[in-house]
């Protein structure tokens, strides 16, 4: 925290997290972390008294728990964790809120103690990794997020027949794998013509009874659409729905389909784009305007107050994985970026 002049504003909140899924990579986070950490030496190293408290964040538990929740500590803090998400349970039948509570945290404060409002705080910002391509392949220094996608998640069963892979002939058949990969390619297409950076993705398919010599009886597929369009997304559900069970219903599968509604998709701060487009070309820097495909802390923030991200490129769009990299030269680009949004939001 930098102690602002003026205790009547308020304050100015930046910052990212410092987890990190599995086998991820080092700078997923991180970089919005130390970034904001730099940022506030830069400006208490080079004589700011800035009117605004500068507030640094670390959120916890960013990425998607054991217990199925991405985003813990943002959630807390605006007010949306709820009774429910605490109950949800690990591979154990832990709750998250027993297993939040062996760390020392209080489980009730946690859905009750949301302090986050503009009176508070008047903007947040975020620099972040891209975690894609596209930066890089454009030859841009720093991206300005434009919104960040929401996400539907799909569980669909499809039930069929067990028969004998060798005496039933292929048309009498209910082959519940064989549904499965009709489903599989029909949410491919469906991505591949998305709007709004959409993105459609099966990540899972299991069938039983899994042996070579019959036909398999039931399958279970699990699958996500991403898009910062919130209408495309609706209507993708919608044709998603017919076509899967048009083309089961054609193999004599019946199919159940699950939606979960995992994000609503969010749009970030115009007037903060501007201000974080104004400081990237005051330091000579080249920006894009670019939607975020994957969701972050500023998804909940930005529902209580004004929110932005600033990305920097991703080195062969590589992320959540170990070769997850980005230059010194281009951190260095974001954190003058978002030094110099607090330096122009201070003087507003
Ligand atoms: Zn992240």
């Amino acid at each position: 925290m930098l102690q602002g002049e003026d205790p009547t504003a308020p304050a100015l909140m930046l910052g990212s997290h410092t987890d990190t899924v599995r086998s991820g990579g080092n700078f997923d986070g991180v970089v919005g972390v130390l970034g904001a950490i730099e940022t506030v030496r830069l400006l208490r190293d080079g004589g700011q008294k800035p009117r605004h408290t500068i507030l640094v964040v670390d959120f916890l538990g960013e990425e998607s728990n054991d217990h199925g929740l991405t985003c813990l500590g943002s959630r807390c803090m605006t007010g949306e964790l709820t009774a429910a998400d605490l109950d949800r349970p690990d591979g154990e039948g832990v709750t998250l809120g027993d297993q939040c509570a062996r760390t020392g945290l209080d489980p009730s404060a946690m859905i009750s103690q949301s302090w986050l409002g503009p009176d508070e705080v008047s903007a947040y910002l975020e620099l972040h990794i891209e975690q894609g391509p596209v930066l890089e392949q454009r030859g841009v220094e720093v991206g300005v997020v434009t919104a960040i996608v929401g996400i539907e998640r799909l569980i669909a069963r499809f039930l069929g027949r067990a028969d004998h892979a060798g005496t039933m002939p292929m048309s009498d058949r209910r082959d519940a794998l064989a549904a499965a990969a009709e489903a599989v390619l029909a949410i491919r297409q469906l991505g591949c013509d998305a709007q709004g950076a959409g993105v459609a993705t099966t990540s899972r398919v299991t069938a039983v009874p899994g042996s070579p010599n019959v036909v398999p009886s039931a399958a279970r597929l699990e699958a996500e659409m991403r898009s910062t369009d919130p209408v495309w997304l609706d209507a993708a559900r919608a044709v998603l729905a017919q076509e899967v069970a048009a083309k089961a219903g054609a193999l004599g599968v019946g199919v159940e389909l699950d939606w979960i509604h995992d994000n609503q998709a969010q749009k970030l701060d115009d007037s903060l784009q501007s201000v974080i487009i104004g400081a990237a070309e005051s330091r000579g820097l080249s920006w894009a305007p670019i939607p975020s495909g994957a969701t972050h802390d500023a998804v909940h923030v930005a529902r209580k107050i004004p929110a932005a991200m600033i990305f920097v490129p991703s080195v062969d769009g590589r992320s959540h994985c170990p070769e997850e990299m980005t230059k010194l030269s281009d951190i260095a680009n974001g954190i003058d970026v978002l030094a110099n949004t607090i330096l122009a939001l201070d003087r507003r």
